[in-house]
């Protein structure tokens, strides 16, 4: 009989299999006392499994970036003196044996990434659970189980797949995975993103529901895994993964292909990131340019306020990858719904109207004052753009603006070298910044405009409040409305307006951006090579009149339905 789950979606696509259940060994931790005169060897029992592992590691082989960088993660856990010293006083003064002494230290460490009030950082957690486990097998002198070698199609289910698990995956014979744990930011979801495997994530205690060699379809686009499904739902499948495979060859093609419209006007197609990974990625896909480096993901990784000279190397880093094409880098837009460890936040009644991103920076400016410094220095090296978010007054436009000022100054004075012609633009996405484009203009370089926080804003709709979620729409006319009004306001003033909400990743939604004027579209890599598919295929001039009838709509169901009949 059919049976259908549901869970998260960690990576799209779709994958006709047979299902393989995949547990890892249990380990029973040996909790014995030890004598004092066994502490010592008990100690080195640990050092020797750490190096083993660390050493294990380091022979990657063949592995993905990904991959490799989640190795290098994990070896500098396991070189953290807090990691070793801690287990070290567990066995020299606490008389624990090495088993117990790790089995303790690894579940304080995932304790406490786990309270971390930050998806990213407490899916970290996992980490610390995946190199106590293998430091286990090692000290146990077990053999994991693994999935280098499994059937053709095979769809792994499991509790969870920790990234050791997934380093000797048999690629060729894996065509998905669905696990019980996990949420969007788990390794499980990064590894099938860049495998680009379908993945499902959170499904509850779907191992224990499956027995495993079940025909099964894995839905990694509508969240959805079939067991034993009927033959009608194969064949439809069947076609649709051929017409997937088709359209994947050939937007191949197109990656790194000029988005230039039948009627001949250039749009930028280019991607958002949070770090120098996300930035090979996008380089990978064939991206323009970078619309919006989320800088706070720097300090939320950090353990204080991060240097000038810290912030330095990373934008320097990530201007020359990316060669003269553009690289806007948004000011710290921290508070909302982001925290930092190291500064404690005001308790406020409405954090995503409070002490946040530019207010909170000019309120700091000793420490903004770091992160310009070191945006204008990296200038020097390409072509970096500053994007200020969350404006609301001009006054805070005009002040970040004097700082930079300031700061060329200052360096013409050290002597160092920087760009003169720096752009400083800001991130619409405040009602206050939409109706006064007109004067935001004057004094901004370019627009980039913000849809997740327009939208929010416009609407009076928290962007995450799922009581409310479907109020939550790019298409509402209002919000099409803005978003034309902040582009010809940029237009008329000769300059541009990207747009980097993830409105811009919507590829049901590119025509109707390009016939409202967008400049440049920036969001998700995995989309930039739709997008330019899309642009290169529209005439700009056309869409624009269909823009004109989707503004007119009286409400989004009108427009949802306008675009869904517009091919
Ligand atoms: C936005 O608001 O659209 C945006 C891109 O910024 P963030 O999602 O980081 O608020
Ligand atoms: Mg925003």
């Amino acid at each position: 009989m059919t049976e259908r789950y549901e869970g998260i979606k960690a990576s799209g696509g779709l994958a006709i299999g047979n299902l393989y259940l995949f547990s890892r060994e249990e380990v029973v931790v040996d909790d014995r006392k030890i004598r004092e005169e066994e502490a010592d060897d008990e100690f080195n029992k640990v050092k020797d499994s750490i190096n083993a592992y660390i050493d294990q590691l380091s022979n990657n082989e063949g592995a993905s970036e990904a991959q490799k960088n989640i190795a290098a993660a994990h070896t500098e856990l396991l070189s953290d003196p807090y990691f070793t010293d801690t287990i070290e006083s567990k066995i020299k003064n606490e008389l624990k044996n090495s088993e117990l002494a790790l089995d303790e230290t690894i579940k304080e460490m995932v304790e406490i990434m786990s309270q971390i009030d930050d998806d990213y950082l407490r899916e970290r957690a996992s980490d610390y659970k995946d190199i106590g486990l293998q430091v286990m097998y090692k000290l146990k002198k077990i053999t994991p189980k693994d999935l280098a070698h499994l059937d053709k199609n095979s769809i792994v289910i499991s509790k969870e797949l920790t990234p050791s698990d997934t380093s000797n995956m048999d690629k060729e014979a894996v065509v998905g995975f669905a696990t019980d744990l996990g949420g969007k930011t788990s390794h499980t979801s990064i590894i099938a993103q860049t495998l680009d495997m379908p993945a499902l994530v959170g499904m509850g205690d779907i191992s224990t529901k499956i027995k495993g060699g079940e025909k099964a379809i894995l839905d990694g686009n509508e969240g959805l895994l079939i067991v034993n499904p009927s033959q009608e739902e194969i064949d439809n499948y069947t076609a649709l993964i051929k017409e997937q495979k088709e359209k994947k060859e050939r937007l191949k093609l197109i990656k790194d292909k000029e988005a230039v419209t039948k009627d001949g006007k250039k749009i930028e197609v280019s991607a958002n990131i949070g770090n120098l990974e996300d930035l090979k990625i996008a380089i990978e896909n064939g991206c323009d340019g970078v619309g919006l480096f989320r800088t706070e993901f720097l300090y939320m990784q950090s353990s204080e306020f991060p240097s000038e000279e810290k912030q330095f190397e990373v934008y320097k880093e990530a201007t020359q990858m990316l060669g003269d094409k553009p690289l806007i880098i948004r000011t710290l837009d921290i508070g909302g719904d982001k925290g930092l460890d190291y500064f404690e936040f005001p308790k406020e009644e409405n954090p995503f109207l409070g002490y946040r991103a530019i207010r909170l920076c000019l309120d700091k400016k000793e420490m903004f004052k770091d992160q310009l410094r070191a945006l204008v220095r990296a200038s020097a090296f390409g072509n970096l753009k500053i994007m200020i978010p969350f404006v609301v007054n001009i006054n805070e436009l005009k002040e970040a603006r004097n700082m930079i000022e300031e700061i060329k100054k200052e360096l013409d004075q050290e002597g160092i070298a920087y760009n003169k012609d720096l752009d400083v633009g800001i991130m619409v996405e405040t009602s206050a910044s939409i109706i006064m484009a007109d004067k935001f203009i004057k004094y901004a370089d370019f627009f980039s405009i913000g849809t997740n926080d327009l939208t929010q804003y416009t609407l009076a709709v928290d962007r995450g409040n799922e009581n409310i979620a479907d109020l939550y729409s790019n298409y509402n006319p209002a919000v099409l409305r803005a978003i034309k009004h902040v582009i010809d306001i940029s237009h008329e003033a000769g300059k541009w307006t990207g747009m980097c909400g993830a409105f811009a990743s919507d590829t049901e939604a590119t025509k109707l951006l390009l016939g409202l004027g967008l400049d440049e579209f920036s969001g998700s890599s995995a989309k930039i090579a739709e997008i330019k598919d899309t642009i290169i295929n529209s005439d700009q001039n056309k869409e624009s009149e269909f823009a004109a009838k989707a503004i007119d709509c009286e409400s989004t169901e009108e427009v949802e339905s306008l675009v869904k009949e517009h091919k």
